[in-house]
């Protein structure tokens, strides 16, 4: 199967100038979302995963289907102000500002195995604020994955010292 037929490029969206990768084609599609739930899950090749993150919002939805593939929990990691309990936050830079993002302070125990997972690995800044939240509460980040990597953005750069994985790559 090639997932590339399951990715619809969307133009002027969400601004004039970006062309952006809907994934919702490979949602609809059962067989496309457990071919891609199979290869995320092989790539981790039987390491052991406590829990696995999900970064708001397209994150969650492999986030948590890979969650119960591993046995594992599943943690929410969110735009400001939407989690109800105390939280940690890492901030991030954007082309124009910055961004943050939060986590429950008590959703990571110290030596936590973590799988940190979203749909798109772009620049990296939403990566590696996601890397900040794990450290500050000492888990140890095993993969981070990724349904796509846009590879001429180079988001790697930024988390280089991590195991990352991609589904598909453009
Ligand atoms: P980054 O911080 O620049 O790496 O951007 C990654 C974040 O932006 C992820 O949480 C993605 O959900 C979102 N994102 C960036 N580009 C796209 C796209 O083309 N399609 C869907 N989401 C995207």
């Amino acid at each position: 199967m090639n997932l590339h037929d399951y990715i619809r490029d969307i133009q002027d969206f969400p601004k004039p100038g970006i062309g952006f990768k809907d994934i919702t084609p490979l949602l609809i599609s059962p067989e496309a979302t457990a071919f891609c739930l199979e290869k995320l899950s092989n790539s981790l090749q039987h390491q052991k995963i406590d829990k696995v993150i999900g970064v708001e919002s397209r994150g969650f939805f492999f986030g948590i289907l890979l969650a119960q593939k591993l046995n594992a929990g599943f943690i929410p990691v969110r735009k400001p102000k939407k989690l109800p309990f105390d939280t940690i936050s890492a901030s991030y830079e954007l082309e124009y500002g910055t961004d943050t993002l939060e986590m429950h302070i008590d959703a990571i125990q110290p030596g936590d195995k973590i799988l940190i997972h979203d749909d798109v690995l772009a620049t990296g800044g939403t990566a590696k604020a996601v890397c900040e939240l794990v450290e500050q509460l000492g888990g140890e980040i095993v993969q981070m994955n990724f349904l796509m990597e846009l590879t001429f953005l180079n988001g790697r750069a930024k988390i280089a010292h991590m195991p990352i994985y991609a589904a598909l790559t453009y």
